[in-house]
């Protein structure tokens, strides 16, 4: 078995937003003559489909796997473990923003690496896995020590390669990720508009936008209140009866409504401009710990009513009726909304 080599992967953000594309070069440039790094860069963690060739290169890595993303290091986890790209939780001092600010983060960061609290992830390896969000910091320096950090503490590596590598990539499909230095260049061509035939080849194919629930197994309960609320069948059950996405493009583009009614704040929205919906850590919903949500920023209605109306809006997009909190609202949060406003009252303000 080789060495304890960690392999860095950079997921290029949306657009051609020129400091975005600078960091990551700099991060990439740096890691080529890295000493027991290999890197590689893919498109955005979030739009590329499950068969596109940046996840079966993903899926192909062996050893320890460092990922570097315009997310939250929640929301990148998920998606990964989505698309069957998995391992020990690994723990980086890099912190986003929203996550530093929320004083119980310690605690849910525990709850997340044990899973204690809900079902957990299937087939983890044994390997560890760090996620860490690009926001943190504008300067490359910043991840380039963070990851020496972490190179050094896996200075012994342990792989069982085959329990987990989903398919059989052919090497072709993955040579362009093996060329950081190549994929670097064709890039800037690209963004200049100056890419010829050889520099589209080098690159992985495009992706659209996109727009989905992304699930933490380490906080999902297995209600399936989830799929009862959401009208529009992007959830579905596994052969193991645990929920899961899908019918990902049938989720209504802007609209996170089943984030806010899941009573475990387990269902990120990795796009969404809420922190809590993008996977910051903390609550989504609120109902039961937060008052303040239930004047709900500019509307002063709770989270189930809120998704309530979300959902009723695009269900006449659609062309359908709106149903209201008639369909896949359960009665206990029904009651959380009555004892809520009963509380309200009590304060007598
Ligand atoms: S509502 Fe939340 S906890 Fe319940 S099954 Fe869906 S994702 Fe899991
Ligand atoms: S956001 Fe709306 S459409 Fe998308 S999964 Fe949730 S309830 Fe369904």
């Amino acid at each position: 078995m080789a060495g304890a080599r960690v392999t860095v992967v950079i997921s290029q953000a949306q657009g051609r937003n020129p400091v975005k594309r600078q960091l990551e070069e700099d991060i990439a440039t740096a890691l080529i003559a890295e000493p027991g790094v290999d890197v590689s860069l893919v498109p955005h963690l979030y739009d590329m489909s499950q068969d596109h060739t940046g996840y079966l290169f993903l899926r192909s890595v062996p050893g320890n796997l460092i990922v570097l993303s315009w997310l939250y290091e929640r929301a990148t986890r998920w998606t990964l473990d989505r698309a069957g790209v998995r391992g020990q939780v690994g723990t980086t001092v890099l912190k986003s923003a929203d996550d530093e600010l929320d004083e119980d983060a310690d605690d849910d960061n525990e709850k997340e690496s044990s899973g204690s609290d809900g079902i957990g992830s299937l087939n983890v390896p044994d390997r560890r896995l760090y996620c860490i969000d690009l926001r943190v910091s504008e300067s490359a320096s910043v991840y380039l020590n963070e990851i020496r950090r972490i190179v050094n503490e896996n200075s012994v590596q342990v792989v069982d390669l085959m329990s987990w590598i989903g398919g059989s990539p052919k090497q072709e499909q993955l040579e362009r990720y093996l060329q950081p230095e190549r994929m670097l260049e064709a890039r800037r061509a690209l963004d200049s508009g100056t890419a010829n035939h050889q520099d589209k080849v080098s690159l992985p194919e495009d992706t659209g936008r996109r727009w989905y629930p992304v699930i933490d197994y380490s906080r999902c309960t297995n209600c399936m209140e989830c799929i009862d609320f959401c009208l529009f069948g992007v959830y579905g059950v596994d052969q193991l009866d645990r929920i899961l996405v899908e019918q990902q493009d049938n989720c209504k583009k802007g609209c996170p409504a089943c984030s806010r009614v899941c009573p475990a704040n387990a269902i990120i929205f990795p796009q969404h401009k809420t922190p809590a919906i993008a996977g910051a850590e903390g609550e989504v919903g609120g109902v039961k710990i937060d008052l303040s949500q239930l004047f709900g920023g500019d509307t002063g209605e709770s989270a189930v009513e809120l998704a309530v109306k979300e959902r009723d809006a695009e269900l006449i997009l659609a062309g359908r009726h709106a149903v209201g909190m008639s369909v896949g609202v359960r009665q206990a949060h029904r009651e959380e909304i009555d004892q809520l406003i009963e509380d309200l009252d009590a304060l007598d303000f």
